[in-house]
C-alpha cells in the first residue's frame, strides 16, 4: 500500500500527548513542535516520539515559535517531497535565526521517510538542521538529540528494525497514561512487494512483524488507558505474519481473533492491505467478528490488466473482483476503499477506462487517487512512456468525479439508519461533538462532550460533503458497532 491517502499535515497537539513527566520534574520543561506529513504510521510514529521525549521534559508545543525542538516528521509520496521539505526547512531557519535573536535555542531535526530517502544529504544542504533521523530509529531519540546537542550532527539512518519494536513493548510495559478512544497500533513495518511506483520498500526496508505477545500486551494495556477503537498498522498490514505463544506464525485474522477478546476493546480496524495478502482466516474475521469494522482499505491502484503486470502489483483484475466477491459474501455491508494511481508510464485511454469500469463494478465508499509522479530510485521513474501531464489531469477529474458520486450513494444509504458511533472529539460549533461511525464517516451529532470516549447509538438524519449528520437515540440497540 504505499499510496494511503492524500498526505495529511497533523500537527499534534497538547492535548494529546502522551508524555510521562514524572520522571522529569527535576529537568528544565522544553517544548517540542511535531509536524507531521502523511500516512497514518507517520502520526502513530510521531506519538512514540512525544513519548520518548516526555521523560526528557518536553511537553508538546502548536507554535513553533515557541520549540526548543522542532521535528518534520516527513513523507516521501508525494511528488518532490524533498524539495517541499528543504524549503519549509528554508522558513524554520528565519524562525530559528529569530530565537536565536532572543538568546533561545532551537534544534531542528528531520524524521520520517525523506529523512530515511535523503540521509546525509539534508545536513549538507540545509546546515541549520542538527538530527536526521530515520523511521526504525525513534527510541534512540533521547540518546541522539544529546549528541546532536553536543555539537554533532547526527545522521541515524539504520535498518534496527527489531530494536524498535523491542522498545515498543517495554513502553507497553509501564503503567498506562489516560488515551484518546481511537489509536494506531503499528504491527508492521516495511514492504517486500516492490510496487514499481513506490519508495516503501527502499525507505522502510523489509517487512517486519511484531510478535503475537507483543501486539496484545500493548493492545490491552490501551484498552486500559481508555482506548476503544483500534487501528493496526503496516505499510503491508495484512503481510503481517507473527510468532504467536503456540510456537506457530499466524496471520493476521487470527490476530484479530485474539484481539476481539480484549475486554473494552469494541472496535478493530487495520490498515493498508495488499490484495494478495487477504487470506481466508483474514475475510472469515469479516464475517464473524462484530468488533471488526465493516469497512476495508484495499488498493488496486488501477483496472487495466497490463498496468498492473507494470507496476509488479502481482495480481490481476479479475483476481481483484474475485476476492471482492468472497468479501461482500462474508460482509455484505462493508464499505470498501481504495487508491488509484491516473497516468502510469503506459497507461492508454483504454487503460484508464478499465480503471473506470472497475470502480463502475466494484463501487466504492471512498477512495484516494493521486496522479502518477516519478519517484527517483524506482523502476516507474526510468520508463520512457511518461504520460503527459494534461492527460493526467483530465484522467484524474473524471475518476474523481465518479468516486465522489460513489461516496454520496453511500452517504446517503445510511440516512435514517440508527448505529453506534464512537465519540472523539468536540466539533467546530458549539455543542457539536465527532465522533466515527463503524463504516469510517466522521458523524456529528449535537450532545455534550461528556459523551466523548463513549459508543452511543445515533440515528443518520442528513449528509454533508465529507459528513453525516445525526441525532442521539438512547436505549436503541442496534446491530453494527456497539
Ligand atoms: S511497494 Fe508495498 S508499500 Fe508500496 S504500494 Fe506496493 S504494496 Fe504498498
Amino acid at each position: 500500500m504505499a499510496v494511503v491517502g492524500e498526505p495529511v499535515e497533523a500537527t499534534l497537539d497538547n492535548t494529546t500527548s502522551k508524555t510521562d513527566t514524572s520522571a522529569s520534574a527535576a529537568l528544565q520543561p522544553k517544548k517540542v513542535f511535531m509536524r507531521t506529513y502523511g500516512c497514518q504510521m507517520n502520526v502513530y510514529d510521531s506519538d512514540r516520539m512525544t513519548d520518548v521525549l516526555g521523560p526528557e521534559g518536553f511537553t508538546t508545543t502548536e507554535n513553533m515559535e515557541d520549540a526548543d525542538l522542532v521535528i518534520l516528521n516527513t513523507c516521501h509520496i508525494r511528488e518532490k517531497a524533498a524539495e517541499k521539505v528543504y524549503s519549509e526547512l528554508g522558513r524554520i531557519r528565519k524562525v530559528k535565526e529569530e530565537r536565536a535573536r532572543q538568546g533561545k535555542e532551537m534544534m531542528i531535526g528531520v524524521a520520517g521517510c525523506v529523512a530515511q530517502a535523503e540521509g546525509e544529504e539534508i545536513s549538507r544542504r540545509a546546515p541549520i538542521v542538527d538530527l536526521v533521523i530515520g523511521p526504525q530509529s525513534y527510541h534512540q531519540l533521547p540518546k541522539l538529540l544529546k549528541t546532536a546537542r553536543d555539537g554533532t550532527k547526527v545522521v541515524e539512518t539504520e535498518f534496527d528494525i527489531d530494536a524498535k519494536f523491542k522498545h515498543l513493548s517495554e513502553r507497553a510495559a509501564r503503567p498506562p497514561l489516560k488515551r484518546a478512544p481511537s489509536a494506531f497500533l503499528t504491527v508492521q513495518e516495511g514492504c517486500d512487494k516492490f510496487c514499481t511506483f513506490c519508495v516503501v520498500p527502499y525507505t522502510r526496508g523489509a517487512e517486519v512483524s511484531r510478535s503475537v505477545e507483543q501486539i496484545v500486551t500493548e493492545a490491552e494495556q490501551m484498552a486500559v488507558a481508555g482506548v476503544r477503537e483500534i487501528t493496526l498498522l503496516g505499510q503491508n498490514v495484512n503481510g503481517w505474519h507473527g510468532a504467536g505463544p503456540d510456537g506457530n506464525s499466524w496471520g493476521l485474522g487470527r490476530l484479530l481473533y485474539r484481539l476481539s477478546e480484549i475486554d473494552g476493546l469494541d472496535r478493530l480496524r487495520y490498515t493498508t492491505s495488499h490484495p494478495r495478502d487477504m487470506d481466508d482466516e483474514l475475510i472469515q474475521a469479516h464475517r464473524d467478528l462484530k468488533t471488526l469494522m465493516p469497512y476495508l482499505h484495499l488498493p488496486v491502484q488501477s483496472g487495466s490488466d497490463s498496468i498492473l503486470a507494470s507496476m509488479n502489483r502481482k495480481h490481476t483484475r479479475d483476481e481483484y473482483f474475485r476476492l471482492i466477491d468472497r468479501i461482500r459474501e462474508a460482509a455484505p455491508d462493508i464499505a470498501l476503499s481504495c487508491d488509484f494511481i491516473v497516468g502510469f508510464p503506459g497507461e492508454t485511454d483504454q487503460d484508464f477506462q478499465d480503471t473506470m469500469n472497475l470502480i463502475r463494478r466494484v463501487e466504492f465508499g471512498s477512495a484516494f487517487s493521486f496522479k502518477y509522479s516519478q519517484r527517483p530510485g524506482t523502476p516507474g521513474a526510468l520508463m520512457d512512456n511518461q504520460v503527459d501531464e494534461d492527460i493526467k489531469s483530465a484522467r484524474l477529474a473524471e475518476l474523481q468525479e465518479l468516486v465522489a458520486q460513489q461516496q454520496t450513494a453511500f452517504n446517503a444509504s445510511r440516512i435514517n439508519m440508527t448505529f453506534g458511533v464512537l465519540f472523539e472529539r468536540k466539533g467546530r460549533m458549539p455543542g457539536q461533538i465527532v465522533g466515527k461511525s463503524p463504516w469510517l464517516q466522521p458523524v456529528q451529532v449535537d450532545a455534550s462532550e461528556d459523551l466523548i470516549g463513549t459508543i452511543q447509538p445515533v440515528e443518520i438524519l442528513e449528509i454533508g460533503r465529507n459528513s453525516l449528520f445525526g441525532q442521539l437515540k438512547p436505549g436503541h440497540h442496534d446491530v453494527v458497532g456497539q
